[in-house]
């Protein structure tokens, strides 16, 4: 399950990063470590069927008509690149935003729903599998039968809570809720040990927010101050629709703000998250417990289920003071609230079309400016995909993904890293020394494409036909055990972040890998049928996006084995950090929304990983050529169309109050500025366009890291 916090908190501190943060809720949660924010970026939310209007797209190809050639590729090389897409693509009403991964992601959507469909018949023979997911996706479609639970199902929860005699036993009571998926209070899972990475262990982070990231609760513009009062007032209608009076529920919400805002006071912003020295602290369970003496961490771990362990990272140290101070300042009634909130919060995606409704007014209406909700179908689809997303994408991989895509994309992968060998042995600004240690962390870096090679086994999982709620809790509690499983063994490579038909890709510093799941291979990232410059231009910069990662501000502090050491010299060191703070400032000048600029430090490692991914892309191309020029294709020339295939990657429409909230907690820039601002950045789009030496598309600072 997705939605709001719908999971425990298990995310992995820094660890994997990710191309795009735009398509589904589950990535952000490896972006952010927070599962409470994820849901708020993706209105994946339940509700009401609304009559389907979708069609299915015919074909997301690169064609001419989505130039604007009115536009002038060297003032402004996004519009002229995407202007007639962005034309003729307005935002759907159920999307904050909509984008060339959207229309591949909804293609996506059509293989898995008929997948879904075929599984959910219910005859004899049915396989294991096929029973899991399509009773799981038939009892998400039965609307009539959630309806007529009401808010039943959770009443297990508010049983177990209102019994509590005292704040001592609030450990069994989080530990119970983590089981189900409610992020309360903190959060705990497992993740590789930053100095010795091959080792898995536990670790916990800050959690247990209502709203997407700490600065929503201290921010004190306008917009943020309103955005407060009524997140409020969303609780309360929530606390109304449980059936208290609206006087108790305007009370109750009030406590949960003040308890949310104290555990935020202890929480990190997302641009120190990105910082490796500030979340690792690998300290001894006794440590843990003398930050919050009031909290009995032996009786957590024993009930959460994590094997036996006596030391683990403890990612924010200052989160778990606060903690005891927070735990300190409240009555037990008032902690009994902050948990009832939590777990209609967190449910709010299973329950009724009340509660979906209020869930969807507040978090993607007024957060994201989303018009209206998804299909159900479409949200079942991506519930399915969260919750048993290997056992779907089993099926889908057979139906979609030739070994031929995975051979040709093998070529690229190689390619890309042959280039990138070459750009670092060419660096002008980097010692002997450094070269050395860089190119064997290059050497050692390792490719997965397509699907992993060992499936998840779901046996343990139990799906029953007619248990919407219990199906979503159970699958929440599969993933926490399966997570807390691995604490104190060796760690798994072969085990995917996420399931195949994700239309994203990633970099794991912790394993030194890229990932390329087979949703993204396909067109207008890879398309068989193009030329090698419209998909090195596409695929072939993302891959070298995700490599480049491995040497951005944050993955070059990690080694070959993905260990946090330094293998710079000082001297190469400083020579790096000037060249990325070139970035930092040309990014933070571009304005966002309004008045609202980028935040230069937190897209700082996308930023690099774009700008190094394009040129070893553009390095790899040429190679391919071999000195050949290929006869222009559609009037574009082989380099012209190299820097198309980008450009078309990012075409997207974005609504303001979306593109406002991701400044605060996306380390990716608009699709505007990936474009614009790794073009700028480079001789060779001048050179393919021609521009004029003070055109706008030409950085007179060029900034070049890789
Ligand atoms: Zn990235």
């Amino acid at each position: 399950m997705d939605a709001f916090g719908n999971r425990p908190p298990t995310l992995s501190h820094l660890s994997v990063r990710h191309f795009d943060i735009s398509t589904r809720g589950k990535l952000m949660r490896f972006l952010l470590k927070l599962m409470a924010f994820c849901a708020a970026l993706v209105p994946v939310l339940w509700g009401q069927a609304k009559p389907e209007t979708a069609k299915k797209p015919a074909d997301v190809r690169f064609t001419l008509d989505m130039l604007d050639k009115n536009a002038d590729p060297c003032t402004d090389f996004y519009t002229y690149a995407c202007g007639k897409w962005k034309a003729a693509n307005p935002i759907p009403s159920d999307r904050p935003s909509w984008g060339r991964f959207n229309e591949l992601q909804e293609h996506g959507e059509y293989i898995v729903r008929d997948i879904l469909e075929k599984a959910a018949v219910d005859k004899p023979g049915r396989t294991a599998t096929e029973q899991k997911i399509g009773d799981y996706y038939a009892t998400c479609m039965d609307e009539s039968a959630i309806e007529k639970a009401g808010a039943k199902p959770m009443q297990h929860d508010f049983q177990s809570i209102a019994a509590l005699k005292s704040k001592d036993e609030l450990p069994k009571e989080i530990f119970r809720l983590h089981r189900e998926g409610v992020d309360v209070l903190f959060g705990f899972g497992s993740g590789s040990d930053f100095k010795n990475a091959s080792q898995i262990i536990a670790e916990v982070d800050q959690g247990g927010l209502g709203m997407p990231d700490r600065d929503y609760y201290f921010k004190d513009d306008a917009k943020s101050v309103e955005l407060r009062q009524k997140y409020v007032e969303h609780v309360q209608k929530m606390f109304e629709l449980l059936g208290d009076a609206p006087a108790k529920a305007a009370a109750e919400a009030k406590i949960v703000m003040e308890i949310e805002t104290g555990l935020a006071m202890g929480a990190l912003d997302q641009t120190s998250r990105r910082d490796p020295q500030k979340i690792y602290h690998k300290l001894s369970n006794r440590e843990l417990a003398a930050f919050s003496p009031a909290f009995n961490w032996n009786v957590y771990f024993e009930g959460v289920g994590a094997p036996k362990f006596d030391s683990l990272n403890v990612i924010e140290p200052d989160f778990f003071k606060q903690m005891e101070t927070v735990i300190n300042s409240f009555s037990l009634d008032d902690w009994k609230t902050y948990l009832r909130w939590h777990v209609v919060h967190a449910n709010a995606p299973v329950l009724p079309a009340a509660f979906v409704t209020e869930n969807f007014n507040f978090f993607a209406k007024t957060m994201q400016g989303t018009k209206e909700l998804r299909p159900r179908w479409k949200r079942c689809v991506g519930f399915a995909g969260d919750d048993l997303g290997e056992a779907i994408g089993q099926i889908y991989v057979k139906e979609t993904f030739g070994e031929e895509g995975k051979a040709r994309m093998l070529t690229m992968v190689n390619a890309l890293e042959k280039a990138l060998g070459e750009d670092i042995q060419s660096l002008p600004w980097m010692g002997e020394d450094t070269k050395k240690q860089a190119l064997v962390k290059l050497a050692a870096v390792t490719n997965r494409i397509g699907y992993p090679d060992k499936w998840r086994d779901y046996s343990s999982l139990q799906i029953v036909r007619g248990d919407a709620l219990g199906n979503s809790q159970r699958a929440n509690q599969y993933d926490l055990q399966r997570r807390l499983n691995k604490i104190g063994k060796p760690l798994d490579k072969r085990d995917w972040p996420y399931p195949p038909m994700t239309v994203n890709a990633s970099y794991n510093p912790n394993q030194n890998n890229i990932t390329f799941p087979a949703g993204i291979l396909q067109p207008p990232f890879f398309d068989k049928q193009a030329d090698d410059a419209m998909n090195y231009g596409a695929i072939g910069a993302a891959i070298g996006h995700e490599l480049t990662h491995g040497f951005d501000d944050e993955g070059s502090q990690f080694d070959a084995d993905g260990n946090l050491r330094d293998w710079w010299t000082a001297d190469d060191k400083k020579k790096f950090e000037e060249r990325t703070s070139c970035i930092k400032d040309q990014y933070g000048s571009f304005v966002a929304v309004d008045d609202l600029k980028l935040n230069g430090k937190l897209t700082l490692g996308e930023n690099t990983a774009d700008n190094g991914g394009l040129r070893i892309a553009y390095m790899a191309l040429l190679s391919t050529l071999a000195g050949k020029e290929p006869a222009p294709t559609d009037g574009l020339t082989a380099r012209q169309r190299f820097f198309l295939g980008w450009a078309n990657a990012w075409c997207q429409n974005r609504t303001d109050p979306f593109q406002r909230m991701l400044v605060t907690i996306d380390p990716h820039s608009p699709a505007k500025y990936r474009v614009n601002g790794t073009v700028s950045n480079m001789p060779e789009f001048r050179e393919a366009y021609q521009c004029k030496a003070d055109a706008p598309m030409v950085n007179q600072n060029a900034c070049r890291v890789w």
